[in-house]
């Protein structure tokens, strides 16, 4: 799952991108609206946090634009004493707000949520066969046994869960399981799939050839 975070504050960003990266997401950063709105609108993230107060284009703006386009979920980061903000945002398109400031187990629980909705799922767990996908507690079992994965090995999986029955191409894997700071080899996915399937089984992950990975 790959996350674009737009925040000015230095710290802000840095503590949030570096909390996300460690639960398992690929995150992408912009310190003001101008460059988050190219970023969200060039590529398709899982979700965007997005505060409101940013230098140049603020984040309703970015809203406004990124909405023309794109229906990716978005979660905004918004003042306490901002209330009328809630509902603007909610009204402009917004799926979603914390206010400031807030608790990162809120983001967490915020941005899973306004993910599983847009994939239109409404319950944390995704049951694939003998395997269960615990969105919310990222947890993985087989056989109600528990599986331990890493971060991005359940995030491959999430992925896939969450496009279950679809075709999911490299590139789209690339794409929401890398971010750019990311200098991964081309053949690091191959092996994150192969490592899933010596620990939940060689069909979970089925391979289209020349297009992709399935999960039936
Ligand atoms: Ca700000």
């Amino acid at each position: 799952m790959r996350i674009l975070i737009v925040e000015d504050e230095p710290d802000l960003l840095a503590s949030l991108a570096q909390a996300l990266r460690e639960e398992g997401y690929a995150v992408d950063t912009a310190d003001n609206g101008d460059d988050g709105l190219f970023n969200a609108e060039g590529t398709d993230y899982a979700a965007i946090v997005l505060d409101v107060m940013l230098p140049g284009m603020d984040g309703w703006e970015v809203l406004k634009r990124l909405r023309k386009t794109k229906k990716t979920p978005v979660l905004m980061l918004t003042a306490r004493d901002q209330t009328r903000d809630r509902v603007k945002g909610l009204d402009t398109g917004a799926d979603d707000y914390v206010v400031k400031p807030f608790d990162l187990e809120e983001v967490f629980a915020r941005l899973r949520s306004i993910i599983r909705r847009s994939a239109n799922k409404s319950t944390n767990v995704i049951a694939l066969g003998d395997v269960k996908v615990d969105t919310a507690a990222r947890l993985v079992s087989l056989k109600d046994k528990p599986v331990e994965l890493t971060a991005r090995e359940f995030s491959l999986v999430e992925f896939l869960a969450l496009h279950r029955g679809e075709v999911v191409t490299r590139t789209q894997l690339y794409e929401h399981l890398f971010d750019e700071n990311d200098t991964t080899m081309s053949n690091l996915l191959d092996v994150h799939v192969s490592n899933v399937r010596k620990k939940l089984g060689a069909e979970f992950i089925a391979t289209r050839r020349g297009h992709g990975y399935c999960i039936e």
